[in-house]
């Protein structure tokens, strides 16, 4: 689904990607760990071509990202997203918010795209906030109707940058929740996060990286409970 060749980014004269080689196959769920500036962030914009590689090869669901040819709408259609800061439409209501992809995107009709909309307002488990604006919803129900926006496109996976660290400690798990459940479902996913627990628990794969490179790789439970290296195990002991 994934597949990073010997990928490098650069801004400017600074390195921050170093000949990433990676491999993500259909289904997986890969957690994402690594100190503040390592680059995680750089890696996921990448997938979706919110950045641009500076070397190497990377191939998102059969598209070339880094070939000039290539429909970037295509590629984030492919790619969902859901950032740290929400990003909604304040304007918009939650259904508005989740129905405006399939209008823009897919050219669905208004009737077709609130009927989709409606379906994954309830599949996150807020039914009875569809008519609500994002500034009289939670910080928990705003990330939740931001990955049911991601979701109508139908992308064929999903990249989540830190999706509960804006949250208070009380409203992640809602969100984890959500998550949790789309990786049962089988959607692929790329998560950066610093919940450990939660790795633990869903992912089928843990991620870390240290400066620009792929430190470790592996089966998370194993990783957690036996770091091969002192930097993963002074980076856990730091956020747990
Ligand atoms: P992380 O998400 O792991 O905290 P980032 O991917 O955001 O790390 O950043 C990796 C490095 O790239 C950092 O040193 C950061 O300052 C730098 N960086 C990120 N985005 C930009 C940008 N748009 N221009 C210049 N430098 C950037
Ligand atoms: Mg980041």
């Amino acid at each position: 689904m994934i597949e990073f060749k010997n990928v490098s980014k650069h801004f400017g004269q600074t390195q921050v990607l170093h000949n990433i080689d990676l491999k993500i196959t259909q289904g997986e769920v890969v957690v994402i760990i690594g100190p503040s500036g390592s680059g995680k962030s750089t890696l996921l914009r990448c997938i979706n071509k919110l950045e641009e590689i500076t070397a190497g090869e990377l191939i998102v669901d059969g598209l070339k990202v880094n070939d000039p040819k290539v429909d970037e709408r295509l590629i984030r259609q492919e790619a969902g997203m859901v950032f740290q800061q929400f990003h909604l439409f304040p304007h918009m209501t939650a259904l508005e918010n989740v129905a405006f992809g399939p209008i823009r995107v897919r050219g669905a009709g208004k009737e077709e795209a609130q009927k989709l909309a409606k379906e994954l307002l309830a599949k996150v488990g807020l039914s009875e906030r569809a008519h609500h604006y994002p500034s009289e919803l939670s910080g928990g129900q705003q990330q939740r109707v931001a990955i049911a926006r991601a979701l109508a496109v139908k992308p064929k996976l999903m990249l989540f940058d830190e999706p509960t660290s804006a949250l208070d400690p009380e409203l992640r798990h809602e969100v984890l929740t959500v998550m949790k459940d789309l990786a049962e479902e089988g959607m692929t996913m790329v998560i950066v996060t610093h919940e450990v627990g939660f790795a633990e628990k869903v992912a089928s794969r843990l991620i870390f990286i240290d400066k620009g490179r792929v430190a470790e790789d592996g089966p998370p439970a194993e990783l957690i409970a036996h770091p091969p290296s002192d930097r993963l195990r002074e980076f856990l002991q730091h956020v747990s």
